[in-house]
């Protein structure tokens, strides 16, 4: 049998997921990875983290280098070789290396478009000014560090309150600078959460010292020398900073798609079927330039999570690289559960708001308590508030926001759990989840909400 060819183009989560599930469906495989950057396979996820000084090295970051993956995976890697063009009905890829321009074209007999998105730059003057970032990639976290480093600065506008906004406000809050978030929504995480949940995370930066807006950004003004001096907002006012970052949020890199005729969705993602294979027949997408189901409604959402590219990145390797028709690999959608640490207290967030439920036709309700995380006896401060969304007649859990202490977040994975079996309120309080003193109250404060729940939807079916 012919061996196949397969380009992946993308080296980051969903790239190195794909290129090694290729390897794994069909060992014989010739498999060639290209990547823009110089990085590939590393945790942007930590990027903020490293940014606030937590983690030290750059290199703690990277999980393989290109050399090392293309070694133990039997992959050949090519950084620094950006791909230009691809035509699948003729099986020709273009690419371009970055350093020396060369340009070069290679047979393939299939492709897997895993190019991610790229973070949102306003077309404003002074955006590209070099004491203006965004925080996608390694190169932008090298470039910011450094700059932390070495300029005097005194205080720090971020523009955009989504959780790398936060994340990002938090790492230089942390390196002792003074910080403000300007956001013209209605606050933070305004796209997951609802008000009241939101105005929980308010306090928390208020509490923490950082500044928070509701003003939009209409301009930069900028030095002479080209520098940013400060931001001009939606009200009119003038905030004077030395350094800007621009987390205003990301779109997916399809201009390669576009230009081969694959289809993109309303998302403005690329469009697939569950196996992630888009309207071309040899060609696959994954991560965060996809389009995936969201599992409480069926939309077609984005998800640009880190877990989404590795799980889609799978699927659409397992397919490129299987032969005949058996074993197909299947993505069946997201929950959509998120988190992050704010100082001390934790945030997280899975399916729908009561605001998205009820905008998407669903008939939600919701309830909220405030309980404790773990025995108040043993450690003060354990507070939690959980506010539970559900179908008002069935109790179907639609979501959840979570706001608290330590042993918040990660109590979010239940729901996920719960989200994509469709299960009600009741399943909920009916699981015999851990009970520890240290890690829990008696009565977990997911039971309290589902029983909090489950008498409201029994009133309303009374009522309704
Ligand atoms: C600061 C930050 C914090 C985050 N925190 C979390 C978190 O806590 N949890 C979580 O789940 N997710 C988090 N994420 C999101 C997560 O990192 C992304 O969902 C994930 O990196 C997506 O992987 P990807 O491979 O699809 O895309 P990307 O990481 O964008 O990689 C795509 C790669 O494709 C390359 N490329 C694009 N076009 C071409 C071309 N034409 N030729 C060659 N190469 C090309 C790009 O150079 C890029 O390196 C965070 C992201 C950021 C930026």
């Amino acid at each position: 049998m012919k061996t196949q060819r397969i380009a992946v183009i993308g080296g980051v989560a969903a790239g190195t997921a794909a290129a090694v599930a290729v390897r794994t469906a069909d060992p014989n495989a010739e498999v060639v990875l290209f990547e823009a950057g110089r990085h590939i396979s590393y945790s942007a996820c930590e990027m903020p983290h490293y940014l606030g000084g937590e983690i030290e090295s750059l290199e703690e970051l990277i999980s393989y280098t290109p050399e090392a993956f293309g070694r133990e995976r039997g992959i050949e890697v090519r950084p620094q070789t950006r791909v230009t063009e691809i035509d699948p009905q003729k099986g020709v890829l273009t690419s371009e290396e970055i350093t020396g321009g060369s340009l070069s074209s290679n047979s393939f007999d299939k492709f897997i478009l895993a190019t991610g998105a790229r973070a949102i730059r306003p077309d404003m003057p002074g955006a590209d000014a070099e004491n203006v970032f965004v925080l996608r990639n390694l190169d932008d976290a090298e470039s910011m560090r450094l700059f932390i480093k070495d300029t005097e600065l005194h205080h720090v506008v971020v523009a955009g309150a989504g959780f790398v906004g936060l994340e990002v406000a938090e790492a230089l809050c942390r390196e002792g600078l003074r910080v403000t978030i300007i956001e013209p929504g209605f606050g933070p995480l305004h796209d997951h959460m609802d008000q009241e949940i939101s105005d929980e995370i308010s306090a928390i930066l208020n509490r923490n010292g950082i500044t928070l807006r509701r003003e939009g950004l209409v301009s930069l003004v900028i030095n002479p020398d080209g520098t940013v001096v400060a931001v001009e907002t939606s009200v009119g006012e003038r905030i004077g900073c030395q350094m800007v970052v621009l987390c205003m949020g990301t779109r997916p890199e399809t201009d390669l798609a576009v230009a081969c005729g694959i289809r993109i969705g309303d998302s403005g993602g690329i469009r697939t079927d569950s196996g992630m294979r888009t309207n071309l027949p040899n060609v696959w997408a994954c991560g965060d330039c996809s389009e995936v189901r969201r599992i409480i409604d069926q939309k077609s959402v984005i998800s640009p999570l880190s877990l989404t590219a590795f799980h889609t990145g799978r699927t659409a390797g397992r397919n490129a690289g299987r032969r005949g028709t058996s074993g197909r690999a299947v993505f069946d959608g997201v929950s959509g559960a998120q988190a992050l640490r704010l100082f001390e207290r934790e945030v997280a967030f899975v399916g729908l708001s009561l605001k998205d439920a009820r905008k998407s036709g669903l008939p939600a309700m919701s309830v909220d308590i405030r309980h404790v995380t773990k025995s108040s006896n043993l450690a003060p401060e354990v507070d939690i508030l959980v506010r539970l969304v559900f179908n008002s007649k069935s109790g179907r859990i639609y979501g959840a926001q979570m706001v608290g202490a330590q042993g918040t977040a990660l109590r979010v994975n239940v729901l996920v759990a719960l989200i994509r079996q469709k299960q009600d309120v009741s399943a909920l309080y009916n699981l015999d989840l851990v009970y520890a003193p240290p890690f829990s109250p008696r009565l977990d404060p997911l039971l309290v909400v589902a029983r909090q729940a489950m008498h409201a939807v029994a009133e309303n079916r009374i009522l309704g």
